[in-house]
């Protein structure tokens, strides 16, 4: 089984998967959990980096979150 990797998209108020799209607990080290609901299952991916999707979102908040992610 190979590992997938995504990149944790975050918005104002929700975040989600560049692998799957869905939304995704910014806390989380990999996509094992769906944030809101889905039908479908989270990838599984292991986050290894962060972006925000939104200018009030800014590089100094996107360290707050996750410092231990690279800014994509
Ligand atoms: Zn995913």
């Amino acid at each position: 089984m190979t590992t997938k990797t995504a990149t944790l998209l975050v918005d104002r108020s929700t975040s989600r998967c560049s692998n799957c799209g869905k939304g995704a607990f910014p806390q989380d080290s990999h996509h094992t959990r769906i944030s809101g609901y889905s039908a479908k299952a989270p990838c599984g991916a292991k986050f290894v980096a962060i972006k925000s999707e939104h200018s009030l979102v800014t590089p100094d908040r996107l360290r707050g979150i996750r410092p231990d992610l690279p800014l994509a």
